[in-house]
């Protein structure tokens, strides 16, 4: 590798930051960090109808929120800058005016809609759908004489008739284009501003760019911009085309599989740094077995030999149990104030209900591990904030269908009603005591509990929902589903 590197991401500001691009990002950023070289943030907005503030600012907050911040770029002005191509126009006019006046670029006056007409007719005789070069035929006193009576135009880069486009991927290896299949691309339009591939040249060269690392949907954009490169004179960057990312059904990560951008992430509850690793392995693998990474370890250990040529899939379960390594990683009082911060979000509970920050963090405490995130908190601790559990209906079921269970619930009443303390292991020891007397196994006596308790068969441990619940609830609560399931059965009977 001769020269610093310097990589870029370069987004197109026309929605949320998508996983997918958070990915490109991302593999840039490390590949900088390994390399100890620069990331540059280049926003590329020459498209006027698409752009917009609100995705800049989005775009900002994303790569902020995962920590991959640019060395150059917006708010970090650089020698390169600016770094918003809308800023940058001079640069795209005065090249591609070098390209016309040595005559490897022609201006083009066809219509749009009957360039679509065209191409339709085109595709209708089973042809490529390849501009026709009607412009390429004017005789350039025309040409510059309609230019100069102002008729608007495009500018199209002549590409070569014959011969071959290929170089060597620093991810797929070697990659090659029949120079015939590439269109005579149009490098300015008509509203003055320059199409991606040739500002992305024009810009990449001038900022530097060692390396362009990008997702594989561009790999047919880049034979056209190695002949830019070409005709301007310029040396290519390497280019490295990391694979697509695909849903958990193998088809095109899209929104009907789940969450897509970066945010809303953020806002299910995941964490920067577990979103970042799971995202690392997305096309890249270290030795295959280690999967747990900080970003400063991902920086150590990332390179462009790890990266695969295969789709990588997106699974949202991996995603969850990656996550869950990392909360549960926190210590209980970050957890908890976690788990405050999206109770008060998404207001489900009187804030009263949670107030007192030593009792959740004892709920948290107990749901332990099976929380990958603060919004699985009430899937396991909802109990807590009730004045009477509605047992789900499974459950519900299971306890009419067991004739002992009033009364079993009914003698584990009375035994916590007369403990000396409800210490864990004291409970414990005595209730299988209980169990062992009433000739039933333990799990068939804490069953009907849970149950009555939490409306749930999955539940924290036993004992530690009756230490939270305290025991007065703890003992109404028996009694009641005892009553309820009673009059549930003396209903059936009449
Ligand atoms: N603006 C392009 C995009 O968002 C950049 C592609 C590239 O990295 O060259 O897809």
């Amino acid at each position: 590798m001769s020269g610093p590197v310097r990589v870029r991401f370069a987004p197109s500001p026309t929605g949320t930051l998508h996983v997918g691009g958070a990915r490109t990002a991302l593999f840039n950023f490390l590949f900088a960090r390994h390399h100890g070289g620069t990331f540059i943030l280049r926003i590329e907005d020459t498209d006027r109808e698409r752009s917009t503030q609100e995705s800049v600012g989005a775009i900002f907050e994303g790569l902020r929120w995962l920590g991959i911040d640019w060395d150059e770029g917006p708010d970090k002005e650089g020698a390169h800058g600016p770094y918003f191509q809308s800023a940058r126009l001079a640069g795209y006019t005065a090249a591609a005016g070098r390209l016309l006046e040595e005559g490897k670029a022609y201006r083009c006056f066809c219509a749009p809609e009957e360039l679509k007409r065209r191409r339709e007719a085109a595709l209708k005789r089973g042809e490529p759908p390849k501009y026709d070069r009607t412009c390429l035929r004017l005789p350039p006193r025309e040409s510059d004489a309609r230019a100069a009576a102002g008729e608007p135009h495009a500018v199209r880069y002549r590409m070569p008739d014959d011969g071959e486009t290929a170089w060597n991927d620093a991810v797929r290896g070697d990659v090659t284009f029949q120079n015939a299949t590439l269109d005579d691309l149009v490098i300015f339009r008509a509203d003055q501003h320059p199409t991606y591939n040739f500002a992305a040249v024009v810009d990449d060269a001038a900022m530097e760019i060692s390396h362009v690392i990008r997702g594989d949907d561009h790999i047919s954009n880049t034979p056209r911009q190695l002949r830019l490169y070409a005709a301007l004179g310029l040396a290519p960057p390497v280019f490295g085309h990391v694979p697509m990312i695909l849903g958990p059904d193998g088809t095109r990560l899209s929104k009907r599989h789940g969450a897509q951008s970066v945010m809303e992430f953020r806002d299910a509850g995941y964490l920067s740094e577990a979103l970042v690793n799971f995202m690392a392995l997305l096309g890249w693998a270290y030795d295959g077995e280690r999967e747990l990474f900080t970003l400063a370890e991902l920086g150590e250990a990332f390179t462009l030999e790890r990266c695969s040529k295969n789709p990588a899939i997106f699974n949202y379960e991996k995603l969850d149990w990656m996550n869950g390594e990392y909360f549960r990683a926190l210590p209980l009082a970050r957890r908890a104030e976690l788990v405050a911060e999206h109770l008060r979000a998404e207001g489900a509970l009187a804030p009263e209900a949670y107030a007192d920050r030593t009792e959740l963090e004892r709920a948290v405490a107990a749901v332990g591990d099976r929380m990958k995130r603060p919004q699985q908190f009430l899937d396991y601790a909802a109990y807590l904030f009730v004045e009477r559990v509605e047992p789900e209906q499974g459950p519900w079921e299971e306890l009419l269908a067991k004739p002992g269970a009033p009364s079993r619930l009914r003698s584990f009443a009375t035994l916590l009603e007369g403990a000396a303390s409800l210490d864990h292991d004291a409970l414990d020891q005595s209730s299988r005591a209980l169990a062992k007397e009433e000739g039933v196994k333990f799990g068939d006596m804490v069953m009907p509990a849970r149950i009555a308790l939490t409306g749930k068969k999955v539940s924290p441990g036993i004992f530690d929902v009756i230490a939270l619940l305290g025991r007065e609830r703890t003992v109404r609560r028996l009694r009641d589903m005892a009553d309820r399931i009673e009059s549930a059965a003396g209903a059936a009977k009449a």
